[in-house]
């Protein structure tokens, strides 16, 4: 089920993975079911609003339910590739008794290896772009191509990165940050990327590279938003049901996107509330094994948990500290 969207609504183009996704937590496991930055990135975003456009390869062992799922979701397919010659990208870890801790057990490019993704005509015109965890090089390839609704390139640029490609690819990484609006990494990745331990230095020194607006996610510890002046600290729901936190990042990610486009504005206002909704989506992917809980998602759950937001971090009126 999916929220009807405003007349303002900006399509989306998402640019990740589709994959199959092995894991194990503390809570159980699940073998080769259906994940991917992109997958989990589009379900969030396409509750929010629509278009949205996915651009993916995957390959010959794709089963068609899953496509069929995917689109049965409102997702635009139009890019999503299939390359008869490989297998899908296949991605295994393993999460510790601390969740924010995980082990990658296997990193299957196959079809990925050789992805150079062509956006389809259809999807040119997109207004908000999300690029998620890929090579930077192929991340800028997408950006060449994307021309926005005159010509200028997309309205809002969002990215994902991580460790790897940190380390790994450090020039094309920063030519990508030079041309993005919003970066969206975990708390490790802003410190290695910023090299600075203290957070606030390291986001100062992150935006300096590029992208105006950060968000830094701290896992259970919620998120931190750096816009314009603004610094904006939202919460993690506490969770007692917690079974699998893979894709939680994407799906904050494409509950950030996809609020803003729904709204058509990416002021800072705007984007306070895109970090919430952001948040809110993030905490019931975790409730169960892959998508899955995506996938049964009512706008009555998403709009109760955005209100037990509001309460989680709502200051007493009229506190004083000091006497007067
Ligand atoms: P998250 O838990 O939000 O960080 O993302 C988990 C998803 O990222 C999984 O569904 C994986 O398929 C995907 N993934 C893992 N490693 C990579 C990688 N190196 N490149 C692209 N996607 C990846």
């Amino acid at each position: 089920m999916t929220v009807p969207t405003g007349p303002s609504s900006a399509p989306v183009l998402v640019v990740g993975t589709v994959a199959f996704d092995s894991i194990e937590t503390p809570f159980g496991h699940a073998e080769r079911i259906l994940g991917g930055s992109a997958t989990y990135v589009g379900l969030a975003a396409r509750f929010l609003t629509a278009p949205v456009r996915l651009c993916a390869v995957v390959g010959r062992d794709f089963p068609d339910d899953y496509v069929g799922l995917l689109e049965e979701r409102g997702l635009d397919l139009d890019g999503l590739v299939r390359d008869p010659d490989g297998d899908t990208f296949f991605w295994a870890g393993r999460y510790h008794y601390d969740l924010n801790q995980r082990d990658t057990l296997a990193t299957h490019l196959n079809v990925l290896a050789g992805f150079e993704p062509e956006i389809p005509p259809s999807y040119r015109d997109s207004r908000v772009l999300c690029l998620g965890n890929l090579d930077p090089a192929v991340q800028l390839a997408v950006l060449d191509q994307v021309e926005g609704p005159d010509g200028a390139g997309p309205d809002l640029v969002v990215l994902d990165t991580m460790n790897f490609w940190i380390e790994q690819t450090p020039e094309g990484l920063r030519e990508v940050l030079r041309r993005v609006d919003v970066l969206i990494i975990n708390d490790a990745e802003a410190r290695q990327l910023a090299g600075e331990p203290n957070l606030i230095r390291a986001a100062r020194l992150i935006r300096a590279m590029g992208p105006e607006t950060l968000v830094i996610k701290k896992g259970e510890h919620g998120a931190l938003l750096f816009a314009n002046e603004t610094v904006f600290s939202a919460p993690a729901y506490p969770l007692e049901d917690l079974h699998d936190p893979t894709g939680a990042g994407d799906t904050f990610l494409g509950g950030f996107a996809g609020h803003l486009a729904r709204l058509g504005r990416y002021d800072a206002e705007a984007m306070k509330q895109a970090v919430v909704v952001g948040s809110a989506l993030a905490s019931f992917v975790v409730e169960a094994f892959g998508p899955e809980r995506l996938l049964d998602l009512t706008p009555g759950a998403v709009e109760e948990r955005v209100m037990a937001f509001h309460r989680l971090s709502a200051i007493p009126e009229g506190l004083l500290v000091v006497s007067e």
